[in-house]
């Protein structure tokens, strides 16, 4: 028998999640942003249940190969762009739509020989510095590409760095708003600029006088996948997202602990008084979080028979350990057996029960983010619907 690992996709919280993000933006198009093997879901194990997208976002072009090879006919879009000249003869081949964000693809596109002029998201650098021409050179670039023939349509992008956030008593995006809509807004053509914490937070506010934020385009990921993207200000409860994965294994030992015993490697953790404790066959080599414990050893949650308890001790390669205390207890109220060996353990998602464990909740303990969590679950973990 396998180990009781596995991680299995909800594809009706995939197309909750994705309805949740389009009635704040109801009058844009979506692109469903499936990157990263859609942030670690699996591309073929979320395209049907993202149907309803208006487009899918992604940057490999692996993976832009794979969405027509389902069938879609729709738009495609690759985020970063192309990477070398070839990259443009597979978007004229797969009909893909393209980010120009500097000088170079410029200059392929110019150098590209094609019978199918593209359709491109010029992209603005107003103030997150990572991609994207500054204000001043981005008018220059829009009147190079339109002077191409290779290029049929220009779009306009931006891209926030702190949507998620309100920073220095402003709410994040308004300075990278203004200086957008200052650059843009004599010319022509299509806009997107909202991720998932935009398309949220912001994408009914106006963008101009006449246009919502939410423009023409949003491109909502974590969103999507059920997370909250300004975590922990706001939970997936908060915007009424549901877990799109749920990464489950079971109990295979447990132990009797006498006050002062240690667990697991480093024996981080002492036990302070007598305790059960249960060992869960997951580990880091499982994409779980090393980190988790924290401090003094006392780490994560985790839904043990749907009960909310701890990990308590360092996670091991294939293994890490949860305090039983707390499920004893649940059940001995209700009457009920004791847990153990076999027992379900929800590392993050939904469990038998019904009861939720966010996975925002376990990357705030392990200090990360819930996309981290959700792109780094391993090979070795089969996946189910
Ligand atoms: C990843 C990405 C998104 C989606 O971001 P989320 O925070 O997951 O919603 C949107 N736009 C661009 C350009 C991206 O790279």
């Amino acid at each position: 028998m396998p180990r009781p690992i596995q991680a299995k996709i909800h594809r009706d919280s995939l197309s909750h999640n994705l309805d949740r993000a389009r009635r704040n933006a109801p009058d844009a198009r979506l692109w469903a942003v499936v990157k990263a093997n859609a942030y670690g879901h699996g591309i073929e194990r979320v395209f049907d249940a993202l149907r309803a997208a208006d487009g899918f976002a992604l940057l490999d072009l692996n993976e832009a190969q794979r969405v027509r090879d389902l069938g879609w006919r729709g738009p495609v879009l690759l985020l970063e762009g192309a990477f070398e000249l070839r990259d443009l003869e597979l978007c004229s081949r797969l009909g893909l739509w393209h980010v120009v964000h500097c000088e170079e693809q410029i200059d392929m596109l110019a150098a590209h020989k094609t019978q199918v002029p593209h359709r491109v998201f010029l992209k603005m650098n107003s103030g997150m510095n990572r991609l994207g021409f500054r204000p001043g050179p981005f008018r220059a670039a829009w009147s190079r590409l339109a002077a191409l023939p290779q290029v049929e349509e220009i779009s306009l992008m931006t891209h926030f760095s702190d949507a998620d956030a309100d920073r220095a008593g402003a709410d994040g995006i308004a300075h990278q708003v203004q200086t957008f809509v200052k650059a843009t807004h004599d010319l022509p053509g299509e806009r997107s600029l909202c991720n998932s914490a935009a398309t949220l937070r912001h994408a009914r506010r106006p963008l101009t006088d006449a246009e919502p934020l939410s423009a023409d385009w949003v491109r909502p990921g974590i969103a999507v996948y059920g997370s909250a993207p300004d975590h922990p200000e706001h939970t997936s409860a908060d915007w009424g997202l549901q877990p799109a994965m749920t990464l489950s294994s079971r109990i295979i030992g447990v132990q009797q602990l006498d006050a002062g015993d240690t667990v697991g490697y480093g024996s981080t953790f002492t036990a302070p008084f007598p305790m059960r404790v249960g060992v869960v066959a997951c580990g880091y080599a499982d994409g779980y979080p090393r980190h988790a414990p924290g401090r003094l050893g006392i780490g994560a949650p985790v839904l043990v028979n749907g009960v909310r308890t701890r990990l308590v001790g360092r996670v091991s390669m294939d293994m890490l350990t949860v305090d039983l205390g707390p499920v004893d207890e649940a059940i001995s109220a209700q009457g009920g057996e004791p847990v153990g060996w076999g027992t379900e353990v929800v590392l993050w998602g939904r469990s038998a029960s019904g009861a939720v464990l966010p996975v925002d909740d376990v990357a705030l303990a392990a200090g990360t983010i819930s996309y981290e969590l959700l792109c780094a679950v391993a090979a070795r973990v089969p996946f189910v619907e």
